[in-house]
């Protein structure tokens, strides 16, 4: 019996696990330096999900104190709908996911789900509800099937396949010498980013949480691949709140509620429609970017 109970062994197992967990999770989300680990509030309440009501409140974050990136943020996503976040790069899109999963905490202002603080709730019930596709993926060291069903405890090789395909990366993992037992990482193979960032979604997909937040998840696919996912994730954004931040504006002509991030500030605001009528910064950029894709099909043709 003293051989099955090893209660120090153990103590000391979870505590790596856990410790490596929130080392993968920080290095996931490319924070490194992280000053001052977020802690729950006494007796915090876990976030109870009832509809998937997300809002942000006058949102203001910096991450030094000398200067503001998000400068008071005021956006009502409705349960199931879709907002979409563009802007040009450094606008503060990014930041505003590691807001939503909570890696930082608003300097003013609050985001909200279905009416409770993010801020006061447990951090394991809140990232529990949010699945998040990070803009660089980083992958454990482990196996590529570890990777993948990290997204949900308990689940079995069918439900990682089918998370894979819907991911478009089954074909290339069935096709490694030791399939999805093959190490991934620093000690094994290494990933392009964009399969890195396949093997995020597929994560995502199988977590199938009640709420999706993609920072430019397929930046790094190249066109027919983002082609084949984007259904996908059109897919189980339909039946979600989702929070979509789009280098592509193609891929989110759909979106409820576009926002444009310029500098910190909300600097339009609409629907494809209405804000291509507007004429302004997201009507240049749709302008470019359909030039820059006729000139990718020209030359394709060629
Ligand atoms: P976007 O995703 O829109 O390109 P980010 O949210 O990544 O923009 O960055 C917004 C601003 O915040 C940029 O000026 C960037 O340099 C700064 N920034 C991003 N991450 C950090 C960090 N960890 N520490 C300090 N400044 C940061
Ligand atoms: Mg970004």
């Amino acid at each position: 019996l003293a051989q099955l109970f090893r209660p120090l062994d153990m103590l000391g197992w979870v505590y790596r696990n856990v410790r490596q967990g929130l080392i993968d999770m920080e290095a996931m989300f490319g924070i490194v330096d992280t000053e001052a680990e977020i802690e729950d509030m006494q007796g915090a309440p876990d976030l109870i999900v009832t509809n998937g009501h997300v809002r942000l409140q006058d949102l203001r974050f910096g991450y030094d104190a000398d200067r503001e990136i998000l400068k008071g943020i005021d956006v009502d996503v409705p349960p199931g709908s879709m907002l979409a976040v563009v802007g040009p790069s450094g606008a503060g899109k990014s930041t505003l996911s590691r807001l939503l999963f909570r890696f930082y905490e608003p300097t003013g202002g609050r985001i909200t789900i279905d009416g409770q603080d993010i801020n006061k709730v447990t951090q394991k019930s809140l990232r529990a509800a949010i699945g998040i596709v990070p803009q660089d993926s980083v992958l454990f060291n482990d196996t590529i099937g570890y990777n993948i069903g990290y997204g949900r405890e308990g689940a079995g090789q069918a439900e990682i396949e089918a998370a894979a395909k819907g991911a478009a990366i089954h074909d290339f993992i069935a096709q490694l010498p030791h399939g999805y037992d093959s190490q991934v990482g620093e000690r094994g193979l290494k990933l392009s980013g964009g399969e890195k960032q396949r093997v995020a979604i597929a994560r995502t997909l199988l977590k199938d949480p009640p709420i999706l937040v993609l920072d430019e998840a397929t930046s790094a696919l190249d066109s027919r691949t983002e082609a084949a996912i984007q259904e996908t994730l059109r897919n189980v954004a339909a039946r979600r709140t989702s929070i979509v931040i789009a280098h592509r504006l193609s891929t989110v002509v759909d979106a409820d509620q576009i926002v444009v991030l310029d500098q910190g500030q909300v600097a339009e605001r609409g629907t494809h429609a209405q804000l291509l009528r507007k004429n302004g910064i997201y009507a240049e950029m749709w302008t470019r970017q359909q030039s820059e894709r006729e000139e990718e099909e020209a030359e394709a043709a060629e």
